[in-house]
């Protein structure tokens, strides 16, 4: 396929709001993609890998810069005032080369193929010595596109290309392109996580061949916000299994042919960053080809005291002396599900079933692997008092969980809950911030943080600095500016806009409906908790968690 045909998509695209008109515009692109519905796929949401796929670009507007210069020959002075005019390195591009191609007759001879070749090298070169060689694949693609298509390709490689694609318009339009059900898609879509792979199986009409397998990320079951025990009990019904909420990270225990591999729920795979837990997997579960659900918390070496994510947190970006900060950072695993056992499905069994299974082959070692710790119950004090006991502990609440729920990938009413100290509390991306002044004028010092709508864009809801620390913290003013600083996509007086990437969990003391904030909302008092790294664009809080919240300020009542 041309790549001309895309660009002539994005422009589309970008033209309507409406969801339909995004669905069909796409429907249709699906269907004349042949045999480049793969990379089409991602396209279609400015990406070149799924979403699990750990492989970054990296690509930085300095070197786009250098590109630029030697496909057009126009001096790097010349292009950065052009991007100090524009803002945006894509329509510098585009630009440039509008007025290059004025004067030839040339016309685009770029394929999807082609882009994704260069594209996908670039990422798979590391080191010193690559830098011309990426410059040039960057370089070549420019001088092959014409001046429609050149701004969409700056956007690819620097990684930000926003084009208003979420997940359910993918969903809908390959349903309405291969004549299959919208359900089965997301389905396919929880189970491997890749709409690429989806959209083959949707076309060859192998959709009900998908298997869950160890060995490859899934998506997991995530849980609704309650504010209190009796709300908690009425989501899930009763009587409920109770469980410590483990105040760590996710993880997908998986082994296939005895090789253990570990993923995050962002899928990404973990497996060499925590030897450890491999080791206690591969000795403490009895039985081969399964894939458990758990959540690895850190605790303190001396005292065996639990410890807040962000201790652990820099073990998933590790990637050297993994030994050494093992040896200091010790976790446990949390066994709490399970999806597959002997090569087969768990999903449609009941949780009740599951969790027996588990006790069953999980041989439980203190502070190396055990099974979450619970309480089947429908008494609300009792339930309480567990809960207490959980936050003494040093852990961040409890789960609530239907005992006869099916395992589902994704976030519904009536199977799982959480119930946690500060209920108002919000995962928002940091989409804008500012300079600050006086003795923090070399830092970024307020922070416009945003929410998602339904369809995956981005609204602002607030702005916030309290929280942050001056030294000794993991959010300080000096670590939050090291984060943002690589992200600066404009810069206006006081104000840089960013590429949003950076989550932060947000607490505050109320929401109000106000006309500030494109959300339509806005946060009252709020202050920074954490960053939260671990989590992606896709676990950003919506427009929805927040009207919940703002609803259930009417007669709240706390957790005691
Ligand atoms: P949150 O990160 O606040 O959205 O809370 C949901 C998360 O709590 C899950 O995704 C898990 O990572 C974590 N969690 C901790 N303990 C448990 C447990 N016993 N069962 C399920 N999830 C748990």
């Amino acid at each position: 396929m041309d790549y001309s045909e895309l660009a002539r998509v994005y422009e589309n695209l970008g033209k309507t709001t409406k969801r339909l008109e995004k669905r069909d515009i796409l429907a249709e692109l699906f269907r004349n993609a042949g045999k480049d519905l793969k990379d089409v796929v991602y396209l279609a949401q400015g990406k070149v890998f799924p979403l699990w796929d750990e492989r970054k670009i990296g690509f930085s507007s300095r070197l786009m810069i250098k590109a630029l210069n030697q496909a057009t020959g126009i001096t790097g002075n010349e292009i950065e005032k052009l991007l100090n005019k524009y803002g945006d390195l894509g329509k510098v591009a585009e630009d440039l080369v509008a007025r290059k191609k004025q004067h030839t007759l040339m016309s685009s001879t770029l394929t999807v193929d082609k882009i994704f070749s260069n594209i996908r090298k670039l990422a798979t070169m590391e080191g010193q010595g690559t830098v011309n060689r990426k410059t040039q694949l960057v370089s070549e693609l420019i001088t092959n596109a014409t001046k429609d298509e050149v701004r969409y390709i700056v956007g690819l490689v620097l990684e930000e290309l926003r084009v208003g694609v979420s997940d359910g318009i993918v969903r809908d339009a390959l349903a309405q392109a291969f004549n299959v059900d919208a359900n089965e898609i997301e389905v396919a879509h929880d189970t491997i996580g890749d709409y690429g792979e989806v959209a083959i199986m949707a076309r060859d009409g192998k959709l009900h061949e998908l298997k869950l397998e160890a060995g490859r990320a899934m998506k997991v079951m995530l849980a609704i916000l309650v504010k209190d025990v009796k709300e908690g009990l009425e989501t899930v019904g009763k009587p409920a299994e109770i469980e410590q909420k483990y105040d760590g990270f996710r993880a997908e225990l998986h082994k296939k042919k005895g090789k253990i591999s570990l993923f995050t729920r962002r899928m990404e795979e973990v497996t060499h960053q925590f030897p450890e837990v491999v080791e206690y997997v591969k000795e403490n579960v009895k039985g081969d080809d399964f894939i458990l659900d758990s959540e690895i918390v850190g605790y303190e070496k001396k005292t065996g005291n639990y410890l807040p994510f962000q201790k652990i947190s820099q073990r998933i970006r590790r990637k050297y002396n993994i030994e050494e900060i093992a040896e200091k950072f010790p976790v446990e695993v949390n066994v709490f599900d399970c999806m597959l056992y002997d090569g087969k499905t768990m999903l449609e069994k009941d949780f009740a079933e599951r969790r027996k299974l588990l006790e069953k082959v999980v041989k439980q070692k203190e502070k190396k692997i055990v099974l979450a710790k619970n309480l089947i119950s429908d008494n609300e004090k009792e339930i309480l008092k567990f809960y207490k006991e959980a936050l003494k502990a040093g852990h961040e609440g409890v789960m609530f969980k239907n005992l006869h729920a099916k395992y589902r990938p994704g976030r519904y009413v009536g199977y799982m809950a959480k119930l946690k100290e500060v209920l108002d509390t919000l995962d928002l991306v940091i989409v804008a911030a500012e300079w600050g002044h006086g003795k923090r004028a070399k830092s970024l010092s307020s922070y416009i943080v945003a929410c998602k709508t339904e369809d995956g864009d981005l609204v602002e809801i607030g702005k916030v600095s309290t929280g942050v620390k001056e030294k000794d913290a993991e959010v300080t003013f000096e670590t939050i500016t090291d984060e943002l600083k690589p992200l600066i996509t404009a810069e206006k007086g006081n104000v840089v806009e960013l590429k949003p990437k950076i989550i932060i969990e947000v607490a505050f003391e109320e929401i109000q409906k106000s006309p500030t904030y494109t959300s339509g909302m806005a946060l009252r008092f709020p202050r920074v908790i954490r960053f939260r790294l671990d989590k992606g664009l896709d676990d950003v809080s919506t427009l929805d968690d927040a009207e919940r919240i703002y609803n259930a300020q009417r007669g709240r009542q706390t957790a005691f």
